[in-house]
């Protein structure tokens, strides 16, 4: 079996700040999840250098707003176009920093550059409208504008296709960006600096200041220039920043935590569903926010589908991304798995039961230092267990018996959050009756991964504000003024 080695950096591990390298400060390091190794000592941005980034980025704006959307666009899509050529050392650095399987990363690269394709093609499509007034001899233009420098943060489980969504968006629509990335995942982030000045992307249009939550997240909810703050992260952190920006009245793009229920009906093909929700939790491990967090399975169905999904998860190949054929890689770090193994604990305390757990990472001696936690089958789990309460976060499926699918479907909803949600099912009008039936932003109908980036994607309920893809995305970064005037007359000179 090979192993991929991580790729020579292209970019330095510091803030990128007017088309600069920044030095001093602190640093932190960035370990491979999956064996421990050091990858690199990255530089954080202090207060003063996020502040030093948004008057860049300030000034940086003017000119880029004036830029034709077509000149806009191009940049964006000449993005996608380096993305895709360097897609394999991005991979690598990825997988390294992350610890995703090297497929899933190759995956998330290809996935990043359709949002910078997609909003290359969407800048010249931004439409306002000249629409009667009321009163005779007057007129009215609505106009759509670019908000002004928009501050991005986005998490460390998609850490470029998050980033790649709000930089491709925001700056389509004539923003210029100031960008935070996860702290425990800056290198990625950080590479795509250069690559952007590459396909022409003028200086202090995007800066990216790797830097602790608090700190960069604190200038930019403050600072005056920053009109949009659009974060990926957790719940409390979208309700902290919402609180930081509220004095100041701050647009809130947010895409939050999820819990989304995953129903089995009870004429669904098993084997097509025990392949594709297999492939939907050991995707990133469980680290994702759409991932299935709750498998509702009809009690006429449940022992058949137990019984495949137990073999196919104990078929699986756990250990390190860099080497082929892995189907999941490790958590992203120690406390991630202290902290899914207490919810499993807890679960099992209570009467659930484990029917598989996959350990073939163990046989690897090199993953000694890594921090994996077994792919884990629970059965008998009741809704009021915490591992069905809260977002799981990792490679754990709790299967939850029901008898009538009513009763599925007013217990998918008993959760404050409204991200994403699963039917699976022969009778299609049947899937869609359900899925119209649950408090979510997007359903997949047998389907495991609806997200894309023609498709608008955003939550409901504490999951969140706003929409990231599709045509809507870029409303996010726009604001609208009406101009309301005389209809000008012709003058007979
Ligand atoms: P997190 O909320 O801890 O961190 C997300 C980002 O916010 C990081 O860059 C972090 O440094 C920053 N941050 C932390 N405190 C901050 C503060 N006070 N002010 C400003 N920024 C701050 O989340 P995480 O652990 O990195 O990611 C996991 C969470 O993200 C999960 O809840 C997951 O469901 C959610 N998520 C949501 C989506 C979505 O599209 N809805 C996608 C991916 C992840």
């Amino acid at each position: 079996m090979s192993t991929k080695s991580l790729p020579h950096f292209w970019f330095e591990p510091r803030p990128w700040i007017d088309g600069q390298w920044q030095t001093g400060g602190e640093t932190v390091t960035v370990h491979n999840p999956a064996t421990g190794a050091k990858i690199a000592d990255v530089t954080r941005a202090d207060a003063a250098a996020v502040r030093r980034a948004i008057e860049g980025a300030v000034k940086a704006q003017r000119a880029w707003r004036e830029a034709s959307a077509v000149e806009r666009g191009n940049v964006l899509k000449r993005t996608a176009a380096l993305l895709l050529a360097r897609k394999d050392e991005f991979a690598r650095l990825l997988t390294a920093e992350q610890g995703k399987p090297y497929a899933q990363a190759v995956g998330e690269i290809e996935y990043a550059a359709s949002f910078f394709q997609w909003f290359g093609e969407e800048a010249r499509r931004v439409y306002g409208r000249i629409a009667a007034h009321p009163e005779a001899g007057r007129e009215y233009f609505v106009e759509h504008r670019a908000a002004g420098v928009a501050g991005l943060i986005t998490p460390w489980n998609f850490p470029i296709a998050q980033g790649a969504k709000k930089v491709a968006a925001s700056l389509a629509a004539g923003c210029s960006a100031v960008w935070k990335p996860a702290e425990l995942t800056p290198l990625i982030a950080l590479a795509v600096g250069p690559v952007m000045a590459e396909a022409g992307l003028p200086a202090g249009v995007l800066q990216i200041v790797p830097g602790r939550g608090s700190v960069v997240g604190g200038v930019l909810a403050e600072h005056p220039a920053v009109r949009v703050l659009s974060l990926t992260g957790s719940t409390a952190t979208g309700s902290t920043l919402m609180a930081a920006g509220a004095p100041g009245i701050k647009r809130v793009s947010l895409e939050l935590g999820g819990n989304a229920p995953f129903i089995v009906l009870p004429d669904a093909d098993l084997d097509f569903t025990t392949e594709q929700l297999i492939r939907l939790k050991l995707f990133v491990s469980g680290q994702v926010c759409v991932t299935a967090n709750r498998v509702f399975v009809h009690a006429d169905i449940e022992s058949a589908l137990t019984e495949k999904l137990a073999a196919k998860l104990n078929a699986a190949h756990v250990g390190n991304g860099l080497e082929d054929g892995m189907d999941a890689g490790p958590l992203i770090h120690r406390q991630a798995c202290t902290e899914v193994g207490a919810v499993v604990d807890q679960a099992v305390a209570q009467g659930a039961r484990i029917v598989a757990q996959n350990r073939s990472y163990e046989s690897d001696d090199t993953l000694r230092a890594g921090t994996f936690f077994p792919p884990t089958l629970l059965t008998c789990v009741r809704d009021e267990m915490k591992v069905a309460r809260d977002e799981i976060f990792g490679p754990v499926i709790p299967l939850l018996r029901y008898t009538r699918v009513s009763e599925a479907v007013r217990r998918a909803n008993e959760t404050p959050h409204g991200l994403a949600a699963y039917v699976y099912g022969r009778d299609l009008a049947q899937c869609h009756a359900v899925a119209r039936g649950i408090e979510a932003g997007i359903v997949g109908v047998n389907e495991w991964r609806p997200l894309k980036a023609e498709i608008p994607f955003g939550g409901i309920k504490q999951s969140g504000i706003g929409v990231e893809g599709g045509e809507e995305g870029i409303r996010e970064f726009l604001e609208i003024q009406v101009i309301s005037m005389p209809k000008p007359l012709i003058q007979d000179s």
